[in-house]
């Protein structure tokens, strides 16, 4: 059995000013300069918490021989350059075309990406791949928590299969499953049929966290609905709702062996369990100042996190945002650090004068003014390292990266991380190859909406989501939607209330 795997993976901010390339996924993917398949992608993800390293796993273990095509992704960013997309699809494409004849292919993609010619731009990706393997050749997808899916990838692939958690900390598992699933299907064991719902309802980054309420207990349900009969597989998409495009939205997808009546009914189900959650799902704010009088008030009582969401690169933020930093030295609070913040300049200027110098600074604020000005000042180079690393925590684990050059600074009695790659702070390790060990600090402003705490946040005994301004912000007033439909919750709050409904069935 041959089973071809592979894909491009973004979440496009479209709300954000710089766009994304191909340089970006060539640095951030680690693959080589044309993103190599094969030996390359079995190397860097065999056993790792990733879905190709679920993929290769859940290969091997029906006896099914893998063949990754391509395994691209970009940090979260601007939309996609068309012919940085195109020369991508190309690759997967010409690559898969040699390999051909294969019996089912694995699509390893986001599901919120968006190029300069399409919104949709998996649902054209799982199109293109379609085209070329026909309709009978079976194909399973999985996407991200945050896909925003649409009708076109429901009815294009045969099963897709999204994360369960929040932090992502299930892709292995999900890959696994859609491996094994795959053979099946191969096999003439199940005949997968799916029912897909788009809900009118956006959800912001902090309340989508699995970890806490309401969505713990909602996921327990959808665990226990996917044990009962003729039930394969159920996925719950919350969406990513930084991106102005016609889908961005809440979804859900039943998978059923060969029961449409069923996997309709199950859909609906949880597509309702969903909607009466509407008001819970909107986030609370806390303030810098309300947070660090919080950590003077509770002195020996552990770490405590600031959550700058706002400023988050996981979802496309610049990640060098200044408000909190700015606020703690202002107010000469001592013991917080921040990390990790993107500043290449900063780095290089702290590389060139060494540790143990002091040197002047205009750090951060320099992506967009929407983040906060630089910090100007004297700051002190404490320490220096290359900035590599290894996932240690449950999210990603095993997977090598880099923030490149790195430097930590203290400026005003504040330490601050700064990196040369855009990285989300979601790993101890990140800090602690600054010479930063967060359990020993006051109080830590992470640049992390929720990915956080599967890792630095199990750390913490207080948590406060930040109410900072950025373009990662959990706040719907200050973004202008011109392309999603409408009525939506909770843009439109009386109008999706009063029609409940219009899901769209596909
Ligand atoms: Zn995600």
């Amino acid at each position: 059995m041959r089973i071809a795997s592979g894909g491009v993976q973004h979440e496009t901010n479209t709300f954000a000013s710089t766009p994304t390339t191909l340089a970006d996924f060539v640095r951030d993917s680690d693959c080589g300069p044309e993103l190599a398949g094969g030996d390359v992608i079995f190397a860097r993800f065999r056993d790792t918490g990733t879905i190709h390293g679920g993929y290769i796993a859940g290969a091997e273990s029906v006896g099914a021989k893998l063949l990754p095509l391509l395994c691209a992704r970009a940090q979260p960013s601007g939309i996609v350059e068309q012919k940085s997309f195109d020369t991508m699809l190309d690759w997967f494409i010409g690559r898969l075309q040699a390999l051909l004849p294969v019996d089912g292919v694995l699509l390893d993609l986001h599901g919120a990406m968006v190029t300069e010619q399409h919104e949709d731009a998996e649902g054209a990706f799982i199109e293109a791949v379609r085209h070329v393997v026909g309709g009978d050749v079976p194909m399973v997808v999985t996407l991200d928590l945050h896909a925003n899916i649409s009708p076109k990838m429901a009815r294009l692939a045969d099963v897709i299969i999204g994360f369960d958690t929040y932090p992502h900390v299930d892709m292995y598992e999900r890959g696994v499953e859609a491996a094994t699933l795959l053979a099946h299907i191969i096999r003439g064991e199940m005949k997968p049929t799916q029912a897909y719902r788009q809900l009118p309802l956006l959800t912001m980054p902090p309340m989508q966290c699995t970890l806490r309420e309401p969505m713990q207990t909602l996921m327990q349900r959808v665990h226990q609905l996917e044990q009962e009969p003729g039930v394969i597989t159920a996925t719950v998409s919350m969406g990513f709702p930084f991106a102005d495009i016609h889908d961005a939205s809440v979804s859900v997808l039943v998978t059923t062996n060969d029961d449409q009546q069923l996997a309709d009914q199950k859909a609906d189900e949880i597509a309702s369990w969903l909607w009466d959650l509407r008001d819970e799902l909107q986030p609370d704010l806390t303030s810098i100042e309300e947070v660090m009088r919080f950590a003077d008030e509770h002195v020996n009582d552990g770490l405590v996190i600031f959550a700058d969401g706002s400023d988050n690169p996981g979802g496309g933020a610049p990640c060098d945002g200044t408000v909190a930093l700015q606020a703690m030295i202002d107010a000469n609070f001592e013991g917080g650090v921040v990390g990790v913040l993107f500043d290449p300049e900063t780095a290089k200027q702290a590389h060139e004068a060494g540790v143990g110098k002091t040197i002047h600074v205009r750090l951060g604020g320099k992506t967009d003014d929407k983040h906060g000005a630089p910090v100007v000042g004297e700051a002190y180079v404490r320490a220096l390292c290359d900035g590599t690393f290894t996932y240690h925590g449950p999210m990603m684990r095993g997977v090598v990266d880099h923030l490149g050059p790195t430097a930590t600074l203290v400026i005003g009695g504040v330490e601050v991380v700064v990196a040369s790659h855009r990285r989300q702070c979601l790993d101890a390790e990140m800090l602690r190859i600054a010479g930063i060990e967060p359990t020993h600090r006051r109080l830590l402003v992470v640049k992390s909406a929720v990915h956080f705490r599967a890792d630095i946040g199990a750390l913490a005994t207080s948590i406060f989501d930040a109410d900072t301004p950025g373009i990662h912000r959990p706040d719907f007033s200050l973004f202008e939607y011109r392309h999603l439909r409408r009525p939506i919750y909770p843009l439109d709050r009386k109008a999706a209330c009063q029609t409940r409904i219009n899901l769209v069935h596909e």
